[in-house]
């Protein structure tokens, strides 16, 4: 083994997840999951050779720490540890403050706490998972990843919401659009695909998973993004509304609910969860739809109609476009769903090749539409990838 190995980290506030990257085939050499973390049943498990293995982690105290030194011990066991040479953290948010990967040190991570505020579920988070592998990883560089930086080439006209500018100023409230890392590989690869360079390519990268955007890049970099000042907005989701109403809001809270339940409700409990009614797995869905399920059939239809929607939005954004990108854990995946939001955008003259559509999937890229029509494609996702790239290019800069 060589030493490029990157160990990539996503941190959230009661999960930490880990992969390490061989940074010279791609390849994910080790992954897995801490999880529970503030109950007493926390654990770490990973999967080698393709068995599940799994340890708890001690009743209560820091598991963030407890998990990270757990992995730490798993790679020096795997005598892996030693090949290490930086490690990347994802971070949801960055702000305007940060338009690139960047090197963490006390004043990054301090930035980073500051922009809680924008996203007070995840970047406390990244901080606290930062601090513990900087602990047990002294001599490593450590990088952080941003979700919005991508977003940052976005014009004001597309940033900006149609309220008062006090609200930008005092609160930096517009949009800032996430799934950026996701949207920057994918669109990287499927200029390989049509053979362009990537500053002369131009597409509608669509990321499809648990969450979902519908990102306009134009000659390499975003111009636009469904997702907004938090990632609530935009496309239909497995458990999030997207867009609605605001209005809604203070109609609820007036009817008694309160602030905290709305939210839940608008996060958790919507999208293609609250209408089916079922489930937010869009592969049960679809079976649900195919038995005759009424609210399965609906959220089908809602979902694929929005993509649509969005992705006919942004023609307006490009000059020119040379594809329409899937990806992510839908986008990669179903069949049905690309089908039905290639029939839903028939007036640009797109037709699925369904053969083609059948087999790009379960991480097959390919272009899905039929020969000399506007052409659509399937690009497998790897966020973890451009982490442990971005991460090892910094560490060589
Ligand atoms: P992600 O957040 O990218 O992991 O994507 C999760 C979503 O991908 C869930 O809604 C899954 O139902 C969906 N998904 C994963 N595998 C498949 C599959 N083979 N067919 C259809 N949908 C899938």
């Amino acid at each position: 083994m060589s030493n490029s190995l990157v160990l990539v980290i996503n941190s959230g506030s009661s999960s930490l997840k880990f992969a390490l990257i061989d940074t010279v085939n791609g390849e994910a050499t080790l992954s897995g999951l801490g999880e529970c973390f503030g109950l007493p049943e926390a654990n770490v498990s990973w999967k080698i050779n393709g068995e599940k293995q799994q340890v708890q982690l001690e009743a209560s105290g820091n598991h963030h720490q407890q998990a990270v030194d757990r992995i730490v011990a798993l790679l020096d066991e795997l005598g892996m540890k030693q090949d290490i040479v930086a490690i990347g953290h994802r971070v949801v948010h960055g702000g305007e403050k940060f338009t690139q990967t960047v090197k963490v040190d006390d004043t990054v991570l301090e930035e980073i706490e500051k922009l809680s505020d924008l996203a007070p579920l995840h970047n406390p988070a990244h901080v606290i998972g930062m601090r513990a592998t900087m602990k047990a990883f002294p001599a490593l560089s450590q990088y952080a990843v941003f979700d919005t930086a991508f977003h940052q080439s976005m014009p004001a006209k597309a940033y900006t919401g149609a309220i008062s500018r006090k609200l930008y100023n005092d609160y930096g409230i517009r949009r800032y659009g996430f799934h950026g890392t996701s949207h920057y590989f994918v669109s990287r690869e499927a200029a390989k695909v049509i053979n362009k360079p990537v500053e002369k390519s131009n597409f509608i990268s669509v990321h499809l998973g648990n969450g979902a955007s519908v990102c306009a890049v134009k000659n390499g970099k975003s111009v636009d993004t469904s997702m907004g000042f938090t990632p609530l907005a935009g496309l239909m989701m497995g458990t999030r509304c997207g867009d609605l109403d605001p209005s809604i809001i203070e109609f609820l809270l007036k009817k008694g609910w309160s602030q905290e339940d709305v939210f839940n409700e608008l996060n958790k409990n919507s999208g293609l969860l609250g209408v089916s009614g079922l489930t937010s797995d869009c592969r049960g869905i679809v079976e649900a739809m195919e038995e005759g399920h009424e609210g399965a059939t609906l959220a089908f239809e809602i979902f694929c109609y929005r993509v649509a929607k969005y992705i006919g939005s942004y023609m307006v954004a490009l000059d020119e476009l040379d594809a329409i990108i899937f990806t992510a854990g839908i986008g990669e995946n179903s069949l049905p769903v690309r089908s039905k939001i290639l029939e839903n955008l028939k007036i640009f003259g797109y037709r699925e090749d369904a053969e083609a559509n059948a087999a790009a999937r379960f991480g097959n890229k390919g272009i899905i539409t039929q020969p000399s029509t506007p052409v659509a494609m399937v690009i497998p996702t790897n966020e973890e990838w451009v982490i442990a790239k971005q991460s090892m290019e910094m560490l060589h800069s």
